[in-house]
């Protein structure tokens, strides 16, 4: 028996059922993994009981020094992955790592010009109910609705007309590479500095599997839980040493108290495993089942937002398809165990609480062991689940058929 089971079972039993949830489902949520067991044991340690306010060597608090090792390490592991000079790596997620990164760069009131929530952007990229479009005057762009790509030309006119003080790159929902050049001549052209939020695609850039804005982005930030297979949380990168020590005073105290070390060290855990050779053979093979998944719902006749990907994710239009919402193919996958979310696509006429797309990614079935042929399956149980929506019979046995098709594979 388990300490949190004899101490606290309704804790317990709720963590049970949710690992059940996790083995049972298809996961497809883009911005999720499974962490390893060395990251998730780190993470469960007693460097949770430790205060560091500060940072290795410069600390408000005694007894720091195995702390200090621990978070030096994730500092050079990150440094090494990334290949940057500076590196923050206390961010408790990757809103605080954005909120902290905005402000070491711009004032208070100044203007800033990121992608559209719509459009596939961050609520962090100046959404008006974010700090980020509370603080400052904030500007999108979008993606063309034609093709859902960004157009550059349309985002250095939006740049020249705004002159805004800061232009954010990087997305939630977009599935095709970003220019960081591109978007670094924009904002030399109109005197903005560039921020790039590579939160989800980290792991791609980090494998050198998609181009790195690391030259072009004057601060690049991300989450640490998404493609890069770590704890929940957030970091922050640059080569500007000014910019560096201002971005931890932002940080700390600026925007947060003491680091969370626990969380920290499950970091460097995960940056180890990140500079292994079998990673980038994940990422390859994440990249390799998103162009099946995609590819197989383009023959099952689904309009897939710009004609493919060229990430760990897709969008699927399911309304100018299939005729339903977001909202419902997301509530009736939850029946077959397949979990998605619902999303806007470009142009979106339906409401944001129902939208007429999903978006499905790779990376956390992947780390599953899933195959292209899998995730070829997957799209057929997709689309049969949609085309069977009102037959509950034939939905409990898609239900099993998943659960099948799971315990082919790892479970955690
Ligand atoms: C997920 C995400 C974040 C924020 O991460 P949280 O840890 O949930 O705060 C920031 N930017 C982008 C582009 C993201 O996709």
């Amino acid at each position: 028996m388990s300490f949190l089971e004899r101490e606290d079972k309704e804790i317990f039993d709720l963590i049970e059922k949710e690992h059940n949830r996790q083995n049972e489902h298809i996961e497809l949520i883009a911005s999720e993994n499974f962490v390893s067991k060395a990251v998730l044991e780190a993470q469960g340690s007693i460097l949770t009981n430790k205060y560091a306010e500060g940072y290795p060597s410069k600390r408000y608090y005694g007894g720091c020094e195995f702390i200090d090792g621990v978070e030096d390490l994730a500092r050079e592991r990150l440094k090494k992955l990334f290949n940057v000079k500076y590196v923050n790596v206390q961010a408790h997620s990757g809103s605080s790592a954005n909120m902290a990164a905005i402000r070491s760069l711009i004032n208070h009131g100044d203007k800033i010009l990121g992608m559209g929530l719509d459009a596939g952007g961050h609520l962090t990229h100046g959404y008006k109910l974010s700090f980020s479009g509370q603080d400052y005057e904030s500007y999108t762009y979008g993606v063309n609705i034609e093709t859902g790509l960004i157009d550059y030309e349309e985002v250095r006119r939006l740049a020249l007309e705004i002159k805004p003080q800061l232009i954010i790159c990087g997305a939630s929902a977009y599935p095709r590479e970003i220019d960081f050049k591109k978007f670094k001549e924009i904002a030399d052209e109109c005197g903005a500095f560039l921020m790039a939020d590579i939160a989800h695609i980290a792991g791609l850039i980090a494998t050198g599997l998609h181009n790195t804005p690391v030259g072009y982005a004057d601060v690049i930030t991300s989450t640490t839980h998404k493609t890069l297979r770590g704890p929940r949380g957030g970091i922050i990168m640059t080569n500007d040493e000014e910019l560096a020590k201002k971005i931890d005073k932002t940080l700390f105290p600026g925007c947060q108290g003491g680091p969370l070390e626990h969380v920290i060290a499950a970091k460097a855990v995960a940056f180890k495993e990140d500079l292994e050779p079998s990673y980038k053979v994940y990422m390859e093979n994440v990249l390799k089942n998103c162009k099946a998944l995609a590819d197989e719902f383009i023959k099952l006749g689904y309009k897939v937002i710009s004609g493919g990907t060229d990430n760990h994710l897709l969008l699927l239009d399911v309304k100018s398809t299939k005729g339903v919402t977001g909202k419902e193919v997301e509530d009736l996958l939850q029946k077959v165990n397949i979990t998605v979310n619902k999303n806007s696509i470009p142009g979106d006429t339906e409401k944001p609480a129902y939208t007429s797309g999903i978006r499905l990614g790779t990376p956390a079935m992947t780390t599953k062991g899933y195959t292209e042929e899998d995730f070829r399956l997957v799209a057929h149980i997709i689309n049969e689940a949609i085309e069977h929506k009102n037959d509950e019979e034939y939905l409990t046995s898609l239900k099993n058929k998943v659960i099948e098709l799971n315990k082919k594979h790892l479970t955690f």
